[in-house]
């Protein structure tokens, strides 16, 4: 057993602020970090997230703003950290690939991937999209020749002098870490990688020239380069792990993201790790997109919304709910403010909050006194909690709605209420209050806010009922 667990989200490109379509990831792996904490205690999981922040197209839109590129994606970045702190995420360290310490740790990691003979000087010629910071070649671009992620952009021709990465040094590495069925989670990204790399890979530009990109990190060796803005922002998870003692062996280390950052992270990222003689990740977790109401989410289809307009729309906790319970844990999947508010009145205004009103009510009105439990760590390691495991934290959630409809159906099949033997009443009622208060902690890494208001409820001898916790919305 793994004492300590490493957790990340991506870090998002300062190109524009998150949107809801980001709010996903930050909460999945928030509810994973925050799971993990009450298992295995605060000192032993590290969680992580922030901006990414280099590259040509901060350097352009900085240019056309009249700032600096400083300036630029510091905006930007602390606009991201806002949206993602609306959402109550719990993050140990927001980090900036601008910070001191990535800058220098990103360097070193080059070194030593240098030193291995894995980085040499060559020409490209070939194809870039500005909107993804990545290479294309023709057969990846649609029939306008354009990258289908960013169609309103022009793809770039470069013919310039780089350092390459020895990629194809890697190819059956890759393809044996993919055997391991931990490695990429879900089942169908770990196949989709494995067809991906039997194709075969290339070398790949991990440089930049400085009289073109002047916006990132020098290579060590070359002041007239800067390390190619993928190269430097996958060693983030490096940089946070090794200042804070989570890169090693004792540490289970978890990636999650979205399915277009898959192939950087599960293909590139190990193999610059082995290339630079350290640890690899154990599980890289590849979750959908989030459509809004049949549509992708686009600026050019003007549908954005950010995660602090729906948190003051529904309140945090349900809109985490939401998410953790209707996100895209594997598949894309539609979401619409309807559908939100449908989930909000049937699951927390008639299911949870209604539970907790009435059972409070009954415990005040009965006079009793419910005696305080201590429920230890292992409730964390019970039946409910084995979807944690795959990072199912849908079905674990789902696990967690079965007790509650436990306590309800308990609740109807002995009408407490028409209970006139108060050895009786209290046998009945002190189960029902204990099992919502066991609960109550259950639901800490899904509505952390909730979850306190209920225990601060429950959590008394003396039980007094309280106003709604989710007033129904019409
Ligand atoms: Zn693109």
């Amino acid at each position: 057993m793994t004492a300590k667990v490493l957790i990340t989200t991506a870090i998002d490109y300062v190109n524009d602020v998150i949107h809801i379509g980001h709010a996903y990831q930050k909460v999945l792996a928030d509810c994973v970090a925050r799971y993990e904490r009450l298992h295995l205690g605060n000192d032993n999981v590290y969680f992580l997230t922030g901006t990414d922040e280099y590259g040509t197209t901060n350097e352009k839109a900085a240019a056309k703003r009249n700032i600096t590129p400083k300036e630029h994606v510091d905006e930007i970045s602390g606009l991201d950290k806002k949206q993602i702190d609306s959402l109550n995420v719990s993050y140990n360290r927001f980090i900036r690939t601008t910070d001191e310490d990535h800058k220098k740790i990103a360097q070193e990691f080059f070194a030593k991937s240098l030193a291995a003979g894995d980085i040499y000087k060559s020409h490209y010629e070939g194809l870039y999209c500005e909107g993804c910071e990545s290479y294309k070649t023709i057969s990846e671009l649609n029939e306008s020749g354009q990258c289908n992620l960013h169609p309103t952009r022009q793809i770039q021709k470069i013919d310039e002098e780089d350092y390459f990465f020895r990629w194809t040094k890697y190819q059956s590495f890759l393809l044996e870490l993919l055997q391991n069925e931990r490695f990429v989670l879900p089942e169908g990204k770990r196949k989709e990688m494995v067809a991906f790399v039997e194709q075969g890979l290339k070398d790949i530009p991990v440089t930049r020239p400085k009289y073109k990109v002047t916006w990132g990190i020098e290579a060590p060796n070359d002041p007239e380069h800067v390390i190619y803005v993928w190269f430097d922002a996958l060693i983030n998870y490096y940089t946070a792990g090794l200042q804070n003692g989570f890169w090693n062996d004792e540490t289970n280390i978890v990636h999650f993201l979205g399915k277009d950052n898959a192939r950087w992270h599960v293909l590139l990222w190990p193999a610059m790790l082995k290339s630079a003689g350290l640890r690899i990740p154990d599980t890289i977790y590849v979750h959908g997109f989030v459509n809004l109401n049949g549509q992708k989410i686009s600026k050019s289809l003007g549908n954005i919304i950010r995660p602090d307009e729906l948190v003051a729309q529904f309140g945090v906790d349900p809109v985490r709910y939401y998410l953790l319970k209707h996100g895209p844990i594997i598949d894309d999947v539609n979401i619409s403010l309807d559908h939100i508010k449908e989930v909000y009145n049937s699951d927390l205004a008639n299911g949870l909050g209604n539970t907790v009103a009435r059972l409070a009510k009954m415990a005040e009105k009965s006079g009793l006194k419910f005696e305080l439990k201590s429920f230890g760590s292992e409730i964390f390691s019970e039946n409910w909690a084995e979807p944690f495991k795959d990072y199912r934290v849908d079905v674990a959630l789902q696990n967690i709605w079965k007790l509650l409809s436990e306590v309800d159906k308990h609740i109807n099949e002995n009408q407490p209420w028409a209970i006139t033997d108060q050895d009786k009443l209290k046998t009945v009622l002190t189960y029902e209050v204990d099992q919502v208060r066991k609960i109550a902690l259950l639901i800490e890494p899904y509505i952390p806010t909730t979850a306190k208001q209920i225990q601060e409820i429950l959590g008394k001898e003396i039980i007094k009922s309280s106003a709604p916790l989710f007033p129904r919305l019409q």
